[in-house]
């Protein structure tokens, strides 16, 4: 709306506001006619609830797409401009973003910004004894507790642009109704798998609040953060776990090296257990957008479905709700 403002101000002919509007609807302006509110988020999974609760009123921009990990991503020039140019700046925190944390802490003098996990109890986050005092960032893989970070991406937008409460409100009432239905489908699809084969294992530990939600045992090779070294006793300690528990899959994650994972199933072969890769699994990063894993529905559908079916569970029908969602984003009937 500034340059809109400062035209009338200068008593501009009403040419302004035609070319104004067309700037505007090109750009992907509202369909109420205002300039959209600047969100720029961290994550992809941040940015899709504030495309969801934004609607029209929001154009929003994630700063790390497909397959890139946010442990180890570093702020670009580039990209500390658009949080500076942003009107709302949203990021995960609890040291998800590790290598960002100046940069975004640098924003708060200049633009609002917004901790988006900051709305979850902390008797609610995990602190693993292996993350030395830390809390698990990875809270968007229970939905439950993720339905609270869009009840906050609601409230930092309502603070950022207060005329469109009422929007905002409704969009999220929605997303958090859809979010609900999904959290039930991950917690039936799960209790479909045997309960002496419910344990994944992946390569990072990004699935502690999935396990902890939805009743599964999780391990991982390397720890909380994927900025350390997998140490061949992990390995090893994991084939053991593998073999004499007779897991029949593993995971692999598509922000994540495969490396680790292969050494597993090596590891495995050379005991006599056939251990397979049950699929790839979108653990810190959305997939390709423009196809239903790019959002986070899709993704954590995609997730607990590939868990059940690679350790001997069977999916049940996705929730209508569900379903409808992921055929909007392009899923194919299952
Ligand atoms: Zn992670």
């Amino acid at each position: 709306m500034m340059c809109d403002r400062s035209y009338r101000r200068a008593g501009w002919g009403s040419w302004w506001s035609v070319l104004v509007v067309a700037v505007l609807v090109l750009s992907g302006g509202g369909a109420w006619g205002g300039e959209p509110l600047r969100v720029v988020a961290t994550t992809g999974m941040i940015a899709d609830a504030a495309r969801e609760i934004g609607g029209p009123r929001a154009r929003v921009e994630a700063l790390m797409g497909e397959g890139v990990d946010p442990h180890l991503y570093k702020a670009s020039p580039r990209d500390v401009r658009k949080m500076a140019d942003a009107g709302l700046v949203l990021h995960n925190g609890l040291h998800l973003e590790g290598k960002m944390g100046e940069a975004i802490e640098r924003m708060a003098g200049r633009t609002r910004v917004v901790r988006v996990t900051d709305s979850i109890d902390e008797g609610q986050l995990r602190r693993p004894p292996e993350f030395e005092g830390q809390y698990d960032p990875h809270v968007w893989f229970d939905v439950s507790l993720w339905g609270r970070v869009a009840e906050r991406v609601r409230d930092a937008m309502i603070e950022a642009d207060g005329s469109g409460r009422a929007e905002y409100e409704q969009r999220a009432a929605a997303y958090v109704a859809l979010l609900a239905a999904l959290d039930g489908h991950v917690r039936e699809t799960i209790a479909t798998i045997p309960a002496s084969q419910r344990l994944m294992v992946t390569a990072h530990d990004a699935f502690g609040y999935f396990g902890r939600a939805y009743g599964i045992e999780v391990r991982a090779i390397q720890g909380i953060s994927t900025d350390s070294e997998a140490s061949l006793r992990d390995v090893n300690a994991l084939v053991e776990v593998l073999v004499s528990r007779r897991v029949p899959a593993v995971f692999i994650e598509s922000s994540v090296p495969r490396k680790t994972i292969d050494a597993l199933v090596e590891g495995c072969r050379s005991r006599g257990h056939e251990v397979r890769v049950g699929g790839e699994l979108f653990s810190d990063a959305m997939g390709k957008s423009g196809t239903p894993e790019g959002t986070y529905v899709g993704m954590v559908v995609h997730n607990a479905e590939a868990i059940a079916r690679a350790l001997g569970g069977l999916p049940p029908a996705r929730p209508a709700l569900v379903e409808e969602y992921l055929s909007k984003h392009g899923a194919k009937a299952p």
